[in-house]
């Protein structure tokens, strides 16, 4: 048997409690993280949606920034959605960069006044054969992916989901669905690196 898993959820703002209970309907323990002794304590982390310029703000002042960028770069599998996305990026357009440890140069606020926040369908194989409701909240969009990033879905051509190594990004909130499968996905990602 596989050893069981700890997902970590970074909970300085956001959307925390929701990630909380899709983790918990999944089967899945988590942990909320918002200092460093607790990091160590994850096996994975979600950062969630939120305001990514305070999220950044938080991340600094709590002395979390420098130990999880490199506990990333030592391979611990994350998951950002949303904000959580802008914070993985090493490029922003028009701002500098939080943890830049994923090779995508991020749109911030892209959809607009008018799609501010919307639903839609989509099936991403990556996840799933069958369609996945997509909650985009006043979201990014992927510009560009280069390096080792990889598209996982696309939207009216414009990227909403990727993939690098231990990275996985998604714009939309899947945490705001009663659907568990990306969080499903992600918890394979975290268990083939805790063994
Ligand atoms: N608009 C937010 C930002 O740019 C992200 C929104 C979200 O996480 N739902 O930080």
């Amino acid at each position: 048997m596989s050893k069981e898993i700890t997902v970590g959820i970074l909970s300085l703002q956001g959307s925390v409690i929701e990630h909380e209970r899709s983790l918990k309907r999944a089967g899945i323990r988590s942990v909320l993280v918002n200092d460093v002794q607790t990091l160590y304590s994850a096996d994975g982390l979600i950062l969630p949606g939120g305001e990514s310029t305070t999220l950044g703000k938080l991340l600094r002042l709590f002395g979390i920034l420098e130990p999880l960028k490199d506990r990333i770069e030592q391979g611990m599998p994350v998951f950002g959605t949303c904000a959580g996305l802008i914070l993985l990026a090493k490029e922003i357009e028009g701002e500098s960069p939080h943890l830049a440890t994923m090779d995508i140069c991020v749109r911030r606020n892209a959809y607009g006044r008018q799609l501010d926040s919307f639903e839609t369908k989509a099936v991403i194989p990556e996840f799933s054969d069958k369609p996945l409701d997509l909650v985009f909240i006043r979201a990014p969009w992927i510009e560009k992916t280069y390096g080792n990033a990889r598209v996982l879905a696309e939207l009216n051509g414009h990227v909403v989901a990727a993939r690098q190594e231990n990275m996985l990004v998604t714009s939309f909130h899947p945490e705001l669905t009663d659907d568990t499968t990306v969080h499903k996905y992600f918890a394979d990602m975290v268990r083939a690196y805790a063994g």
